[in-house]
Parts: structure tokens; sequence; C-alpha cells
């Protein structure tokens, strides 16, 4: 029991003799201090741009403003909202994936497709600033489209917001020995060591100014992991600081699509 937190009930028997009920809680505990440690952060994080909004708004309710000034407001006011939307949308994708009364649905995924979409997206988001390649050679999937949108998204995005103007990021679709395999390899800034075991942590940031500063939650690399949990996959980081990194999810074959399955859902 080393390292456990154990209640224990005494209840007198007859004969003098007694009963011994123990509770072992260490897990209701550790749960507990998640859900703590999530609402404190989340209702901070909230705070913030909150904080912001309402400033503006009480500056607004008191002064004269000149066109100029009202407009500057409004566009940081539209910021600071659209930072708290982000955010709530994050938490309750989390949510979803973590109920349990939520399984996940699969279905054929169209991998071209899907890539396609994800590097559309990443494109948008860089708006000409990054070389954005993507080269698909492995074959379909079944699992649930959304999710793994979202997880592969989520990579991507990552991949621009961390990568400097001018840089490149490959995105590459393969066949493995033992399934599928999704890569994002981009050449920004890097992650120090200390830092990788921790990135899938909700809400732990290398650089929290950098992550506001390109509209990050925090939560991104919370969903990847919870996506994968549900497809049995797995995420690999490689990175070394100032050269880049590469994020690997590795998915195995009992998700890859047996031509079978690909005519039924095809039919
Ligand atoms: P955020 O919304 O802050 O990006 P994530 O959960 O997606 O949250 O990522 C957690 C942290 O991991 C980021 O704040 C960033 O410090 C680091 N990170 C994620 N992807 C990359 C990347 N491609 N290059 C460098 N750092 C990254």
């Amino acid at each position: 029991f080393r390292g456990r937190k154990l209640i224990v009930h005494i209840i007198p028997f007859e004969n003098r003799r007694q009963i011994l009920v123990t509770h072992d809680v260490t897990e209701t505990e550790r749960t507990d201090m998640m859900r703590r440690d999530f609402i404190a952060n989340a209702s901070h994080e909230l705070r913030t741009p909150l904080t912001v909004i309402v400033g503006f708004l009480e500056i607004a309710a008191s002064e004269q403003l000149d066109k100029d000034t009202r407009q500057a407001h409004l566009k940081l006011m539209m910021e600071q909202g659209h930072r708290m939307q982000h955010l709530i949308e994050d938490m309750l994708t989390l949510s979803r994936l973590e109920s349990l009364d939520h399984p996940m649905r699969a279905e054929r995924v169209d991998v071209v497709q899907l890539l396609q979409r994800v590097q559309r997206d990443a494109q948008a988001l860089s708006t000409g600033k990054h070389e954005i390649t993507l080269d698909v050679q492995g074959g379909d999937v079944m699992g649930s489209c959304d999710e793994l949108y979202s997880a592969f998204g989520n990579l991507a995005a990552n991949a621009v917001r961390y990568t400097p103007a001018g840089g490149r990021i490959d995105l590459r679709w393969e066949d493995t020995a033992s399934g599928v395999r999704f890569v994002v390899r981009d050449n920004g800034i890097g992650i120090s060591r200390e830092h990788i075991s921790r990135l899938t942590e909700r809400f732990y940031r290398v650089d929290k100014s950098r992550s506001r500063e390109t509209q990050g939650t925090g939560l991104g690399l919370a969903i990847v992991k919870h996506v994968l949990l549900r497809h049995s996959g797995t995420l690999t980081i490689e990175s070394e600081p100032g050269k880049g990194s590469t994020f690997t999810v590795n998915l195995p074959k009992s998700l890859t699509a047996s031509p079978a399955q690909l005519a039924a859902h095809a039919a």
C-alpha cells in the first residue's frame, strides 16, 4: 500500500471482534485534483480576455471616443471574444471525447479528402507565410472522421503557429508494418527535452505568451491525446530547439480499412 491513500473503517462485531473495511481513495483524490486544476485553469483562461472586454466597455461607457479609437477598441474586443470562443469550443470537444457514454463512431475515412482539408486549413492559418506540402501514400482507415480531423488539424495548426514565417511544414501519410502513420514535420522553434513529456497535459505550454499570440488555447495536444486513445493510436514527439519538431501518430492495423469494409461503406 506504499504511496496509496486508504480510509479505514473499524466496525465493531459480535464477541468483541471487529471488521476492518478499507477504501483505497488514491484514484478518486487524483481525479478530484485534476478536476480542480482544470476548473482553476479554465476560469483563469476565460477571465483574462473577459477582463480586457469589460475594461474597454467601461471606457466606452464613460468617455467620448473618436471614431478611430472606437474602431481599435472594437477590434481588440472582437479578438478577445474569439479567443473565448476557441477556448470554449476546445473545452467542449475535450469533454465530449472524455465522456464514456459517447463511444467512437467508426466509419470509413477518406484519408485524401481529410488530409487535403487539414492542409487547406493550415494554409489559411499560415496566410501564405509557410510552404506546406502533403504526401499521401497510405490507405484509408476506419475511425471517426470528425475526431481524426480535429487531431490532425491541431497538429498541423501547431506546426504553423510554432514555425516562423518562411518555414516549411510537411504532412505525410504512409503505411507501416503495424498500421498507418501520420507525420507532421516542421522546421520551427522546436521544443526542449524537459517539456516534451508534458505537452499533452491540459493547458501545458512551453511559452504562454507565444501560445496566446497565436490563438492557442493550451488544449490542442490534450485533444490529440484523447482522440488517439479512442483510436488505440500513439503520439511520438521528436524535437530540437531551433531546428524543428516532428509529431508522429501511429494507428494500428485494426483501424486500416479492409477491402470488404471499404466496399460495404461505398455501397
Ligand atoms: P497551444 O494551444 O498552446 O498550442 P497545445 O496543447 O496545442 O496548446 O500545445 C501545447 C504546447 O506545445 C504549445 O503551447 C507549444 O509550447 C508546444 N508545441 C506544440 N506543437 C509545437 C510545435 N510544432 N513546435 C513547437 N512547439 C510546439
